[in-house]
């Protein structure tokens, strides 16, 4: 057998699971279709090492616990890539969220993460980057997590090659043949075709997953997914006081945050039915943004203002109900019950990598081998620094 395990795809979820096969110290190959690592979805969040605050809204109690637990991991294993940052909630009039329902979820949030909240006074509100104060209630302040996403994934995968697992770019998997006790793959690098083996396979390509399921003939891993596009723009100008959290007229939230001395505002939600090689933000998606924004502050933004824009594509179960409120977690879902060969992984959160990674791991248990030596535990892995 050439591997233990195979992953497909170079974005967070592949690189968390390589790294925490590597740690197990399994023979791991990640193969990425592009020439380097986060291309794909993991440069397009909105770059928040988060337990969701909004998430308790739909009663994900055990997503947001768990992302904050992971949140902790990351600000210890990962200071250079991730830090805490003030959020404000700003509640008006006119918003439907209340500042009760906002304090009862800041209240569970608090004791999810031991770290506290509090009002920001009255007379602090005029500091607040121009945040407009005209029928304001009240406005929340409390800690979350930012990191850039591209440069932790790097990182991740960079922690993966430091315990033996190899990387391959410009190499795309087209197909693959399970057998009973392995699995025999195909994938495509420079005009030629390569053939390789491997106890089991991890499908981590991200809005890709059921076009690779489909490929590798993973079967019975296939689901219904619909692609949801989510837009960020970037201004000139950065905000001071840190993040705002912002109520848009649909009741979606949106985030206003300093992004690398700019301000990036986000996100949105659009279907997406085409090439997930090729989502571009729509022009109903930077008004909605610019309108969203001018609501609550001061500075009237102008679509010339916008300097960037791009989309990511969220992975989620079809439902009738809104894509705002359709569960968050990844779904793992296996050609077979015992011992799988192929595990495919849809949606999930950048924040809780790790974690997932290690579900991953117990889901392959039985088909991997018993014969190796453990190298390292991921909850206390430093993530290296690197470019
Ligand atoms: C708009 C938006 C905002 C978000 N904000 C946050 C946030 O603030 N915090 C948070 O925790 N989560 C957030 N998320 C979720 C998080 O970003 C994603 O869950 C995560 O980045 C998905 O990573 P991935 O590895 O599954 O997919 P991707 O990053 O898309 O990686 C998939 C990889 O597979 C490769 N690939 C595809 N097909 C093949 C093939 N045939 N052969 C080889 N390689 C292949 C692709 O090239 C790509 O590199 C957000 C998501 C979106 C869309």
């Amino acid at each position: 057998m050439d591997y233990d395990v195979i992953v497909i795809g170079a974005g967070i979820q592949g690189a968390a699971v390589a790294q925490a096969a590597a740690a197990e110290g399994y023979k791991v190959l990640v193969l990425e279709q592009f020439d380097q690592p986060a291309l794909g979805t993991s440069c397009k969040s909105s770059k928040l090492i988060h337990g969701g605050l909004r998430y308790l809204e739909t009663a994900q109690f055990a997503l947001v616990k768990e992302c904050l637990d992971e949140r902790a991991f990351l600000l210890k294993n990962a200071p250079h890539l991730v830090h805490l940052v003030k959020f404000r909630i700003p509640v008006y009039k006119f918003t439907g969220r209340r500042p009760w329902k906002i304090f009862i979820g800041l209240c569970i949030y608090s004791l999810f993460s031991w770290k506290g909240f509090r009002r920001v006074p009255k007379k602090r509100w005029a500091a607040l980057d121009g945040l407009k104060t005209k029928d304001l209630n009240a406005v929340f302040s409390y800690y979350d997590a930012q990191t850039d996403d591209a440069h932790l994934t790097r990182s991740v995968l960079a922690s993966a090659e430091e315990m033996s697992c190899k990387t391959e770019y410009n190499a795309t998997v087209i197909g693959a043949s399970l057998k009973d006790q392995h699995c025999s793959l195909t994938y495509q690098q420079d005009d030629s075709s390569h053939q390789l083996t491997a106890a089991v396979i991890v499908n981590a390509t991200g809005p890709w997953v059921d076009r690779v399921s489909a490929s590798i003939g993973a079967g019975e891993t296939q689901r219904d997914i619909d692609l949801v596009a989510g837009t960020h723009i970037e201004v000139e100008g950065e905000i001071k006081e840190g993040m705002y959290y912002v109520e848009a007229h649909d009741g979606r939230v949106v985030f206003v945050m300093p992004w690398k001395g700019r301000t990036m505002i986000g996100t949105t939600e659009a279907p997406y039915l085409g090439d997930p090689a090729k989502i571009e933000p729509l022009e109903s998606e930077i008004e909605y943004l610019i309108t969203v924004y001018n609501k609550y502050f001061e500075r009237q933004l102008v679509k010339e203002e916008v300097i960037n824009a791009w989309a990511g594509l969220r992975v989620l179960p079809v439902a009738k109900s809104s894509a705002f409120n359709r569960p968050r977690d990844t779904l793992m879902l296996t050609d077979r019950e015992q011992a799988p060969r192929v595990v495919s992984l849809y949606g999930g959160k950048l924040t809780a990598h790790r974690h997932m990674a290690q579900d991953v791991l117990t889901l392959m248990r039985d088909s991997l081998p018993q014969d190796r030596t453990k190298i390292a535990d991921t909850k206390n892995l430093k993530l290296p620094v690197v470019d």
